[in-house]
């Protein structure tokens, strides 16, 4: 099976796998409990993948919450704010083309009387910084919520100048970072206007159930306060109870040293697969098909292709014996994209879209066979 799907999901490295196996057999310890070995072995662990998940993003160790995924982040922060400042207002900017982590989160704030304004998206899934700034000027919120590359399409949106314009209007930017942590350099001590950042495990070698939300401290040793989603046992600082899943938490910390590590040949390597698979695509379909992505500020390795034509769901499913697509996110299918209707696609091009998404595992061979096909 040739899998070209790791935007919805990656395969588990095998050193990361290696190095989770002993926390669910020998070290079992409680990071919480205290004094004997196996609570300390487990504290040291977390501790480890805090940094290591630090370093990949720029920020300070303690700016590093674990959460069960991006989902949760998502939630956490949208939810946690609306909760913690609503005396300061009850507007919240987003844009279009978040996932349904954001997008559902922002309806439910709706039902309960917040106003969201859905920012619109150019040809590429992008937001107009303009009408961001304006939207800004009009409506004061009191966070903004914009995707930084999207998970259908690949587009980045022009974060360093969203955060900077957030910053200016003193309004706090929460970005949901799940496919571009790990795949693009991001350094947030150089990004002061992002407060809120979320990702995930499982998009980048990881396990599943496990992610992040980085939280900027407002000042040196000042937290930002945010009204937790879990209330118990005060783990994360208060922010996130729960006992920590700490054979998870070191998973995603060795997987987030892995992309830290190999980010350059990651980038080179997914930019040459997708170079050729494009060529072979043109080569082999001509005019039928078209690429909705943008070649141009986007995420190495996410392709949106048109297959003029065709049915894309009777092609995957053809094509599934041997080759992991999908016709989107994985979490909207059987609906049609709401990425590509915000992008301006009509229901014919959207049911004709495949989203073909690389890991730099993946290699020329698997490229060839797919030629084949
Ligand atoms: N945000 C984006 C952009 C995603 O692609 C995903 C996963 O598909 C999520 C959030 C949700 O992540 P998780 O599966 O960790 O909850």
């Amino acid at each position: 099976m040739i899998y070209f799907d790791n935007s919805a999901t990656t395969k588990v490295a095998s050193s990361v796998l290696e190095e989770m196996l002993p926390y669910l057999k020998e070290e079992y310890g409680n990071p919480s409990s205290k004094f004997y070995s196996l609570a300390v072995n487990a504290q040291n662990a977390v501790k480890l993948a805090r940094k290591r998940l630090a370093t990949l993003l720029g920020c300070d160790d303690d700016e590093i919450i674990f959460t069960s995924g991006a989902t949760e982040s998502n939630n956490m922060v949208i939810k946690g704010v609306a909760n913690t400042y609503s005396e300061q207002g009850n507007h919240i900017i987003t844009s279009q083309t978040e996932h349904p982590s954001v997008l559902e989160t922002c309806q439910y704030l709706e039902s309960k009387g917040w106003k969201v304004t859905y920012l619109g998206v150019d040809q590429f899934g992008r937001i107009n910084i303009q009408d961001l700034e304006n939207a800004i000027k009009k409506n004061k919120p009191i966070l903004v919520s914009i995707i930084w590359g999207n998970n259908e399409v690949g587009s980045l949106n022009e974060i360093e100048k969203i955060a900077s314009i957030c910053r200016e209007h003193q309004v706090f930017f929460h970005t949901d970072a799940t496919q571009v942590c790990g795949k693009i350099s991001i350094n947030l001590k150089e990004l002061p206007g992002i407060r809120f950042l979320s990702m995930s495990g499982h998009k980048i070698h990881g396990p599943k159930g496990v992610g992040v939300c980085f939280i900027r401290k407002q000042l040196a040793n000042v937290k930002t306060k945010l009204t937790p989603l879990l209330h118990g046992g005060s783990q994360e600082d208060g922010y996130r109870s729960g006992t920590l899943a700490v054979h998870n938490i070191v998973g995603l910390g060795k997987a987030a040293e892995l992309a830290n590590e190999n980010l350059d040949r990651n980038i080179e390597k997914l930019m040459f697969l997708e170079q050729k698979l494009t060529k072979i695509l043109k080569d082999r379909f001509g005019d039928h098909i078209q690429l909705n992505h943008d070649n141009k500020k986007k995420i190495p390795g996410i392709l949106s292709v048109r297959f003029v034509r065709k049915n894309n769901e009777v092609l995957i499913k053809k094509l599934a014996p041997y080759i992991a697509l999908s016709t989107g996110s994985a979490c909207s299918s059987g609906k049609p994209s709401h990425v590509l209707q915000a992008m301006g696609k009509s229901l014919e091009e959207i049911r004709q879209t495949v989203r073909i998404s690389l890991s730099p595992e993946n290699t020329l061979e698997e490229l060839e066979i797919f030629n084949r096909l």
